[in-house]
Formats: C-alpha cells, sequence, structure tokens
C-alpha cells in the first residue's frame, strides 16, 4: 500500500506514553485472552458503551494534539486524512472524528477504554480510540495479516462506525435492539451494523487513490491482505479458536465469509449504497 506521500491532518491526538489510568488489574495479556472473542474489532457502539462503563475512573485523560513523527503514528495520521477526505465526499455534512491513539487504557466519552477492547469507535464523543500495539495481538494471536492496508481496514472500519453514527444508523439500530424480542433477535443487528461497517472500509479502499491524487493507493495483493484480516476476525473462526465450538445466535459480527464478502462488495462497488447489510443481508 502506498501512504508515505499522503496529506497529514487526520485529526490525532496522541496519547501514548501518558499511561493507562486507573487499569484493571491482571496484566493486558490475560485481558486480551479472556476478552479477544468478544471484543476484537471494537464490538457496536451501543454496546460498547456498557461494557466499558465498568471500568470508568472519571479522570479525564488529554493528549498531544497534531502530528505524531513515528512511522505508525504518521500511518494513522495519513490514512485517517485520507478516509476523510473519501466520506467529506459522500456524505453531506460530513464532520471529522477525532482519533485518539493511547496505551493500555484511557478515560473515553464512553467510559474507561483499554487496549483489550480492540480498537472501537465512542459515538458520544465522536471518537476512534485505537491502541497501535493490538494490531500486534491480531497477528500474533489471531492470524490477521500484518500489511499496512490490513491496518488501514481496521481503522476504517471504525471510522464506517462514525459515517453510521453521522448518517443515523447506529441510533435506529439500537432502538431496533431494544425492541427486539430476543438476544439472538438483536445480535442480528449488531451483525447487520459491522458488516456494513466492513463494506464502508471496502469503499474507502476504493476511492482512496482517488481522494489523494494517487498518493494513498492500494497495490497488488492489498485487498487479498485485507480479507486474510477479515476472515481471521469472523464470528465464527473466533468462536472456534477460543471454544472449539460455533453458536450462530452468538455471532456480533458476522462470519469470516461474510466480512470477507462485504469487504469486497465495498470495494468493487465504490458506493456507500451499495452497503445495505440490513436490507439485503
Ligand atoms: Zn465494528
Amino acid at each position: 500500500m502506498l501512504w508515505e506521500g499522503g496529506r497529514r491532518g487526520g485529526g490525532v491526538e496522541d496519547r501514548r506514553g501518558l499511561g493507562g489510568v486507573g487499569l484493571a488489574g491482571g496484566g493486558i495479556g490475560t485481558i486480551v485472552v479472556a476478552l479477544i472473542g468478544y471484543f476484537v474489532f471494537g464490538i457496536d457502539p451501543t454496546t460498547t458503551q456498557q461494557v466499558i462503563s465498568q471500568f470508568d475512573t472519571g479522570t479525564q485523560q488529554e493528549g498531544k494534539a497534531g502530528t505524531p513523527e513515528d512511522r505508525a503514528g504518521r500511518f494513522v495520521d495519513i490514512v485517517s486524512a485520507n478516509i476523510n477526505d473519501v466520506w467529506a465526499a459522500k456524505v453531506r455534512g460530513y464532520a471529522p472524528p477525532r482519533v485518539v491513539l493511547y496505551e493500555q487504557g484511557t478515560s473515553t466519552g464512553c467510559g474507561f477504554g483499554q487496549s483489550a477492547m480492540g480498537p472501537f469507535y465512542c459515538p458520544n464523543d465522536s471518537a476512534v480510540y485505537l491502541d497501535l500495539s493490538f494490531w500486534r495481538e491480531m497477528e500474533t494471536r489471531l492470524g490477521a495479516s500484518g500489511a499496512d492496508f490490513a491496518r488501514a481496514y481496521v481503522v476504517a472500519h471504525e471510522f464506517g462506525h462514525h459515517v453510521q453514527n453521522l448518517t443515523g444508523v447506529s441510533k435506529k439500530v439500537q432502538a431496533a435492539q431494544q425492541s427486539a424480542g430476543s438476544a439472538a433477535q438483536a445480535n442480528r443487528y449488531s451483525v447487520a451494523l459491522e458488516l456494513q461497517a466492513d463494506c464502508y472500509a471496502g469503499v474507502w479502499a476504493a476511492n482512496a487513490a482517488a481522494a489523494s491524487g494517487g498518493k494513498v493507493a492500494l497495490e497488488a495483493g492489498d485487498l487479498e491482505q485485507g480479507m486474510v484480516t477479515a476472515k481471521a476476525i469472523g464470528d465464527d473462526t473466533l468462536q472456534k479458536r477460543s471454544t472449539g465450538n460455533v453458536t450462530p445466535e452468538g455471532f456480533t459480527h458476522g462470519t469470516s465469509a461474510q466480512r470477507v464478502e462485504w469487504l469486497k462488495k465495498g470495494y468493487q462497488s465504490g458506493d456507500p449504497a451499495h452497503c445495505d447489510t440490513f436490507g439485503n443481508p
């Protein structure tokens, strides 16, 4: 993936090095092992709030706004700027989210966030939260791809939740979940929301080059690397890995095949109108 020449200005707030306030004991490793199947790739915004508020410490942290100079920081900054450029052309009144880089744990508008939750989006403060060490966890423990594009897909998926927040889809899904007759029904709405975020990541990928004059662009083999990650984090694959069984009623993000399919659909169409995972799953 080409990205080094892309524009800066992705709205990054860098909290790395501040330390994790009030981090629950047990060490990051054990928490990751315990929660990875549930949290990987950010749980949907409606449940994020309930779960992380358990860890709320009430302490607000503020990092350095601007432009991180290390490679990983630059990567997130440039990719985020490009994703914003793509969505600004597609969603009327688009406003970029904040992008917060942190380590271990940090305060968020949805309560206390910690890296074991994976990357996530908080609708209350319109922010994407990323602990970059989680990428390594995904790669070593889950078999996700380490390619730049595969990581950018993770970022773009979280921006997809931001788009859903702006368009009102998240609110509608939340209301539908509250009136759902069963947990399985509520989970089906969650799956549709997550697959749409995957599709939106594909829409970004399809438009990245055009929005940057070719400076941020996929190269041969990149889409396949994104699909390796999409496959690794499907509910069926994660369940099998953690429990040995597959229980479809518990799916919240979609199967590996579905995640690959919707990433591809977004990429092939380049058009969010082709991401109707609710009416046309
Ligand atoms: Zn998600």
